[in-house]
């Protein structure tokens, strides 16, 4: 699938009609993306390898001859009210969703775009907050509602630019360039692999139907995600410090030995995590190539150890989907699995054979269920394409 689909742009359809009493004249979509592997490396000198998810969000809107941005969205109850003629602020939203919508319009007025007051409708397949990235999702969505509402065009860089500096400067959330190169830039069919050093973009073809991908989110979040995050950058630039490297390329896994008795214990975890999750990240580009996916499942496990183990964002969740997965393995369809996303709770990856993908997916569900009490989300998924904007109407 490459496009959302028919039930999800009839529903917001509908729902737009509904709610503002008239028909939309711009759709905008934005696909969620998940991360095969590379996790923790993006502010690391590192590389990341997502693929967009055929998972997605829309934007609806149509003039409403005020000076006002409203925006509903199907999951939550109030409106959001943006005004065209103040610069908006953070402070400016009054529940955290509309601090997204209002660093983009923040993007779009700072540049000089003349947008006429909109009624908006959005609507989503992404899970919030479960590390599919519904947050980047919605900003590039709205961003590109709005670059049809001003009668703009951003490149594809500006506009995932823009968004990320949304989430930083309005959702406090200080991420890495991923989640919008990948919702805007995703292929069919492809991976993105990212060199977060230089911001050079690959796609990588991952084209073979005997795989898939199989997404599951576990349905928990835990609070130390965002506290700990800053912990483990910390721990991180601190390691760098005491070794005298400026980036972690330098270093590589056959060197860690002889450097480990110039860290703490902690501060070595830290540097071995990043060092070998580097070097999986680029084996793991070869083993696509290859389609060697018993060796790609294999790196895929071994990233999951090195987070839980020696980076220590996982949590029992998370380690849980990764047991149940190792103990289908290969002859029960799964090549490997792991955590995906920042870490102490969120969603697990797996690659899967695609002929058993069904049986898996309802033995991870029954045996999650067992183990943690809890319902577990999982969906089966192929690389997507990334961000469309459709013209529904003519505005003449
Ligand atoms: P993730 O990006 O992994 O889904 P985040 O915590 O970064 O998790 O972003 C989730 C937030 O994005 C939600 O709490 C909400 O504020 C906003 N959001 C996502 N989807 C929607 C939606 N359909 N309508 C309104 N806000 C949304
Ligand atoms: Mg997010």
């Amino acid at each position: 699938m490459s496009a959302p689909s028919e039930n999800l742009s009839a529903s917001a359809l509908a729902h737009f009609a509904k709610a503002f009493q008239q028909a939309p004249l711009w759709m905008a979509s934005a696909p969620g993306r998940v991360n095969l592997i590379g996790e923790h490396i993006d502010y690391n000198d590192g590389f990341v390898l997502p693929a967009a998810i055929d998972r997605y969000f829309i934007a609806l809107a149509a003039p409403n001859g005020s000076r006002e941005i409203r925006i509903r969205s199907s999951h939550f109850e109030e409106e959001a009210v943006l005004c065209l003629d103040t610069p908006p602020t953070p402070d400016k939203a009054t529940t955290l969703w509309m601090r997204y919508p209002l660093g983009v319009l923040a993007g779009f007025l700072e540049r000089g775009a003349k947008i006429p007051g909109l009624d908006v409708w959005v609507e989503s397949t992404i899970p919030l907050g479960s590390g599919l990235s519904s947050s980047a999702a919605f900003e590039v969505a709205f961003s590109s509602a709005l670059e049809q509402a001003a009668g703009l065009s951003l490149s594809q860089v500006e506009k995932a630019l823009l968004c990320q500096r949304a989430e930083h400067e309005f959702a406090g959330v200080p991420c890495g360039i991923m989640d919008q190169f990948a919702s805007i830039m995703g292929r069919k069919d492809h991976l993105l692999l990212i060199d977060c050093q230089s911001q050079e973009m690959t796609p990588i073809a991952m084209n073979d139907d005997s795989v898939s991908l199989l997404v599951a989110n576990t349905n928990v979040k835990h609070s130390l995600a965002s506290s700990e995050y800053a912990k483990r950058k910390a721990d991180c630039d601190e390691a760098k410090a005491q070794l005298g490297v400026t980036s972690w390329r330098e270093l590589r896994e056959e060197d860690l030995a002889s450097v480990s008795g110039l860290l703490d214990d902690v501060l070595y975890k830290r540097a071995r995590h990043v060092v070998t999750e580097i070097q999986r990240t680029q084996n793991a580009v070869e083993a696509i190539a290859d389609k060697c996916w018993e060796e790609l499942g294999e790196l895929m496990f071994a990233s999951h150890d090195s987070l839980a183990k020696d980076y220590e964002v996982s949590c029992p969740e998370l380690d849980t989907v990764v047991v149940i997965a190792r103990e289908l393995g290969v002859s029960g369809g799964v090549y490997g699995a792991r955590m995906t996303g920042g870490g102490f709770g969120g969603s697990t990856i797996s690659l899967v054979n695609t002929s058993q993908a069904q049986a898996v997916l309802s033995y991870y569900g029954d045996h999650y269920q067992e183990h943690t009490g809890i319902q577990l989300d999982a969906f089966i998924t192929r690389p997507a394409h990334g961000a469309h904007a459709l013209r529904i109407a003519s505005d003449s």
